[in-house]
């Protein structure tokens, strides 16, 4: 499957603090690539939206927070990178939600807000503890790593029943770390019921998941999720499918798309689904 045509829906800018990448580079990347949509979806992490004062002193891998500011700054920008961009690509203005659980008022004011065109939900660390990217898996046990799974999965689970974005992001995120980085091989058979009832709220929501092609280029060496679990959501009437790259850079945009819109269809999808102004949208594969 060739990537023209198809969409990528999970990409940052230099309005990501992880991100360095400015939003016209990505666009211009996005309409090289002939993409039928292309989402900027920056960071905005729920549980530091205010300063550190808010909060005190946490100790964290991350020492960003202020996200007020940086998601103001994405979702204006974007909206009027829309403008200057229509007819050129079909730009959508979205945003990953981190950690909607943390904190629901911050989550709703950001869910309302009517400029958004798409809302990644997505959960990078447990409360008390590090974003999965920055723990330090060689002080805990086989056990202990196991617990931190399950707790991720049982936030996973909250934030489904929370329920208000449209696409949940990359559901094996903690593979990215553990399996990946550390070289720690995680059991998954024991997070499959929970990540089935993620599924199946997710399906009465009305609402579906990603593939997060990054792990291709990363050392884990697959999407987020990988085919078994794309069949299982599949199985259980999971519709809607979003494709993202998760690029911070726009060297990596597109990257991986084509190759799991194959993986997609594969496991018997027939379409892709983006969002516009919080609306499905569907391109058949
Ligand atoms: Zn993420
Ligand atoms: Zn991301």
């Amino acid at each position: 499957m060739t990537l023209k045509g198809l969409i990528d829906c999970h990409t940052h800018t230099h309005f990501s603090p992880d991100s360095a990448e400015a939003p016209e580079k990505m666009i211009e990347k996005a309409i090289s690539l002939e993409l039928s949509a292309y989402a900027v979806t920056d960071h905005c992490e729920c549980n530091r939206w205010y300063s550190i004062e808010h909060y005190g002193a946490v100790e964290n891998g991350y020492d960003t927070y202020n996200f007020d500011k940086d998601y103001e700054r994405t979702v204006s920008y974007i909206t009027k990178m829309k403008e200057k961009y229509d007819g050129r690509i079909n730009l959508i203005c979205g945003v990953e939600l981190g950690q909607a659980t943390h904190d629901y008022e911050v989550a709703d004011t950001v869910a309302k807000d009517n400029r958004l065109d798409f809302i990644i939900g997505s959960m990078h660390q447990l409360k008390n503890n590090d974003d999965f990217a920055f723990i330090k898996y060689e002080n805990y046990t086989y056990e202990g790593i196991m617990s931190l799974v399950e707790e991720y999965y049982e936030e996973l689970y909250k934030l489904c029943c929370w329920g208000k974005f449209d696409i949940l992001g990359h559901i094996t995120y903690t593979l990215r770390y553990i399996e990946g980085n550390a070289g720690i091989k995680v059991d998954m058979s024991r997070y499959e019921e929970i990540i089935r009832e993620c599924f199946k709220k997710l399906i009465n929501n009305g609402t579906g998941i990603e593939i997060n092609t990054s792990g291709l280029r990363q050392r884990y060496g697959r999407p987020f999720p990988d085919k078994e679990l794309l069949s299982v959501y599949k199985e259980l009437g999971g519709e809607i499918l979003s494709l993202g790259s998760d690029a911070h850079k726009a060297e990596d945009l597109g990257k991986g798309i084509s190759q799991c819109a194959e993986m997609a269809r594969e496991a018997g999808f027939k379409y892709l689904t983006y969002y516009k102004n919080r609306k499905a949208q569907f391109i058949k594969i």
